[in-house]
């Protein structure tokens, strides 16, 4: 897809190869293989990271590499009761093929690391014809992303979305008030929010898109954090190269998806069921629809 046309047009969409719903999905893909790449100086994109993690050998390779990691962070400061850290590594074959027997018992190594040395629970796990048999790409990735975030807790590199959750959590623990607009950001805020000029602008264009007869409401309290429907909701917003993400409960998911989910037009259920006149159905759609803007809540949960 271009990359960026939509950050410098934001009134043009592109045609995205996906559905809103597995956009969040498409954009964690890439940028976990941005970072592999980056970690390995390996060649992998978007495309081909599955592929290229399919036999297994790359995975226990990271895992190893993040034992490595967590070793020397032991050295340092000694055991530390809050993170996990794994002490013993897996063992794999670095030449087996996909969809072999070698590939099911590498990939199976790097699950039981996951288990029992990263301690991460079976929510969190994947099983190995998720990726062997592509048969649940997501909770492969989900998996992934969690090894990823608690190693960057004992000093591995991060991903970007772990990177941008870390940003957002400190924020949330310090209460941290926006800077005024006309200050120079300093240079931790540089890191990730060299694109927020964008991001304001990105998120009034989708909330445009609305045709409520009011407006769904998303207000900006400060830069990527807005309150949507009532007073209570509160939502962190980020870009993430050309996806504006949201983060919801302890997981992201696309803008455009949450506002699917959330802005009363957006819910095909409801929106299906507007009849022309006042007949009842039209009534109740009326009525629901009215409820929710004011609460802020997907209507499609009524039905
Ligand atoms: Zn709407």
């Amino acid at each position: 897809m271009g990359k960026g046309s939509w950050l410098s047009d934001p009134g043009s969409f592109i045609i995205k190869p996906f559905k809103s719903s597995e956009e969040y999905l498409y954009a964690m893909k890439e940028d976990l293989a941005e970072w592999l790449r980056d970690l390995y100086d390996v060649d992998i994109d978007v495309n081909n990271i599955v592929e290229s993690l399919e036999t297994g050998a790359m995975l226990c390779s990271h895992a190893n590499n993040v034992t490595r990691v967590a070793g020397e962070f032991i050295q340092k400061y000694g055991m530390v009761r809050q993170v996990p850290l794994p002490t013993s590594g897996v063992s794999f074959v670095n030449s087996a093929q996909p969809s072999t027997f070698l590939a099911r018992d590498n990939v199976s190594n790097f699950i039981t690391w996951c288990r029992k040395q990263m301690d991460i629970k079976d929510v969190l796990m994947f099983e190995t014809d998720d990726l062997v048999l592509r048969k649940n790409e997501k909770n492969f990735v989900l998996c992934l992303l969690e090894v990823a975030r608690r190693a960057s807790r004992f000093g591995m590199a991060a991903p970007v979305l772990i990177q941008l959750e870390q940003e957002i959590e400190e924020e949330i623990r310090e209460g941290l008030e926006p800077p005024p607009e006309e200050t120079p950001p300093d240079a931790k805020h540089q890191r990730h929010t060299s694109n927020t000029q964008n991001l304001d602008e990105m998120v009034r264009h989708l909330i445009s898109q609305c045709t409520c007869p009011t407006q769904f409401p998303m207000v900006k309290l400060s830069e990527g954090k807005y309150r949507v429907g009532d007073s209570s909701t509160l939502i962190f917003v980020r870009i993430l190269r050309n996806h504006v993400m949201v983060r919801v409960g302890g997981g992201w998911d696309t803008l455009e998806h949450y506002l699917d989910k959330h802005d009363p037009c957006r819910c095909t259920s409801i929106s299906e069921l507007l009849l022309p006149g006042t007949n009842e159905l039209g009534i109740m759609y009326y009525y629901i629809m009215t409820k929710h803007i004011l609460k802020g809540t997907c209507p499609s949960c009524c039905f």
